[in-house]
């Protein structure tokens, strides 16, 4: 059995093997040459005082010891089986697909965009142009709205157990391994790319089919049962479906809509993108002039009431860039990614506040239950009209938008697009632009330096969480109203990020297994 020691180090010291091993050996009586393998199973940085520190645990193998295994999958060949129409091949889809494998299934994955290699070329079609293709952007084509991201890796699922599998499920398809014991986990955008196409291999070997460039665009709706879908003029049956389109797909909760598919409106939220150098939220963060070579990019993450209305930041990316997150030219929104370094000179995160149904309500008797998309779209068209061509988004200096004043220039920034001088206050509706202000002015109190006009804020971000909810039953997973229909992922309402989405995505496999064996 490896012994377990947990060290409270300084960043430097963490950083340096060779010292934490000794110290480690020392802590068990043993010589430093007795050991055969040092594990790191959990790392943390604790910045909250001055002397910033970093707890490591650590498990020593001594000589002679069974060391563990890597992290191995073994995927059993389904070609033949009972297919499964996934549909969407973001981190819901792709999980959904893998454990249908292991179940026995065989997926057949439909994705609108096209692979990770084809849709970095669109992606600088839009940094370059403002040219967007409406299925291949930052939000849809392989590996969904996760594959060009920060790769975050947080969950609130209570259940670690599904959390360490779908950790251990990105290490066996490359990622570092490091996400296993990091306390903040995440991939990185240079990263993500192979890690999805390595998945993609995955369920193609395993005898499930992947089709790219294929929308879907209607339902095969019989006496209350599913039975396949519509691509464009093609019908791809399957047992059952899973439809794990993300919260992008305005035109699938439209088809849903007039299908008669029940829908269900849901609150979201909504704001901007604030972008700080990174060396200003460093100093604030970690307490000195500079971070030095040991400390990761600083990090924040901020929530407050303000008259009653929940105001947060989200999705930080520390070293990271703002990104055209549109998937219509016509629109103007903004998120945020990072590399694995994270080492661009830029820190950007959402800052958004609760958007209740109440605050659509007046768009109901047109629009239903999408009238929260309506309202998501109102925005996104708003900030594109006092934004500039070829998606320079409105911005508006950090100081300045709280005391309501306009910016005659705007500082340097990581959107590549570019941005353009507009009150934001002016377009906005008001009440989003009352909770943004006042949210900001409490974390100004809290981080002393983060309310400057140094930073800025960035229309808009939009796209948070889903307007919409498809219903299932709790039990089944299902539709309630449309047998073997699975709603799965963000899209649906049940996820928010790319880990939830995933463990999401294994759940709808599970119980679209159950609904065929029953
Ligand atoms: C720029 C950016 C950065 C992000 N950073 C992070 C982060 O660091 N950490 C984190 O946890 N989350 C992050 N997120 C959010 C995260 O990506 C999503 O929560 C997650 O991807 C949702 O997974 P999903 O599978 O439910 O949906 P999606 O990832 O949205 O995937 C849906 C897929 O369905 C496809 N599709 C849509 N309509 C159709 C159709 N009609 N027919 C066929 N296919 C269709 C789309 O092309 C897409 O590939 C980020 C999002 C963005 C945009």
């Amino acid at each position: 059995m490896p012994q377990t020691v947990t060290l409270t180090l300084t960043p430097k010291q963490a950083a340096d093997a060779k010292y934490y091993t000794s110290l480690a050996a020392r802590r068990i009586g043993i010589s430093d040459k007795d050991v055969a393998l040092v594990r790191v199973t959990k790392r943390s940085t604790d910045a909250r005082q001055r002397q910033i520190k970093v707890s490591l645990t650590l498990e020593i193998y001594v000589d002679r010891e069974p060391q563990p295994a890597p992290v191995r999958f073994d995927y059993p060949s389904v070609a033949g089986r009972t297919e499964v129409v996934v549909v969407g091949a973001g981190p819901a889809g792709l999980f959904a697909a893998l454990r249908l494998i292991e179940l026995g299934y065989k997926p057949i994955v439909l994705e609108r965009g096209r692979d990770v290699s084809a849709r970095k070329r669109d992606i600088a079609q839009i940094n370059r142009n403002g040219a967007v293709d409406p299925d291949s952007n930052y939000s849809f084509g392989e590996g969904g709205a996760g594959t060009f991201s920060d790769g975050k890796l947080f969950t609130r699922s209570k259940k670690r157990g599904d959390y360490n599998k779908a950790l251990q499920t990105l290490v066996f398809h490359g990622a570092d391994p490091s996400i296993l014991y990091e306390a903040h986990p995440h991939i990185g955008t240079d990263r993500l790319p192979q890690i999805i196409s390595a998945i993609r291999r995955t369920i193609v070997e395993a005898g499930g089919e992947f089709h790219f460039e294929s929308r879907v665009t209607g339902f095969r709706l019989r006496s209350g049962r599913i039975e396949g879908v519509d691509v464009g003029g093609r019908r791809i049956d399957g047992a059952a479906v899973i439809l794990s389109t993300g919260h992008s797909a305005r035109d699938i909760y439209e088809t849903l809509w007039r299908d008669g598919v029940r829908i269900e409106a849901k609150p979201f939220a909504m704001g901007v993108r604030i972008e700080h150098p990174q060396a200003l939220i460093d100093s604030i963060q970690y307490h000195c002039a500079e971070r030095g070579e040991y400390l990761p990019a600083a990090a924040y993450s901020l929530v407050s009431q303000e008259n009653g209305r929940g105001v947060y930041s989200f999705c930080m990316c520390p070293g990271g860039f703002i990104v055209p997150a549109m998937t219509d030219a016509a629109q103007s929104v903004v998120n945020g990614m990072s590399p694995s370094r994270r080492n661009s000179p830029y820190a950007n995160s959402g800052l958004v506040t609760e958007i209740r149904l109440s605050d659509f309500e007046h768009l109901r008797e047109e629009w239903g239950e999408l009238a929260g998309l309506k309202f998501q779209e109102q925005f996104e068209l708003a900030a594109r009209a006092n934004g500039g061509d070829a998606q320079i988004a409105p911005a508006q200096r950090v100081a300045d938008f709280v005391s309501g004043r306009a910016s005659s220039a705007l500082p340097a920034t990581s959107y590549i697009p570019g941005l353009t001088p507009s009150r934001l206050d002016l377009w906005m509706p008001r009440f989003i632009a009352q909770g943004l202000r006042s949210g900001l002015a409490t974390f100004g109190r809290r981080m002393r330096g983060f309310v400057t006009n140094e930073a800025l804020v960035a229309g808009v971000e939009s796209r948070t969480s889903s307007p919409v909810r498809i219903p299932r039953d709790p039990d089944t997973l299902m539709h309630p109203e449309i047998e073997g229909l699975f709603p799965s992922g963000e899209g649906a309402g049940y996820a928010g990020g790319i880990v939830s989405a995933a463990l999401d995505g294994e759940r709808s496999a599970d119980a679209a297994a159950r609904y065929i064996g029953r």
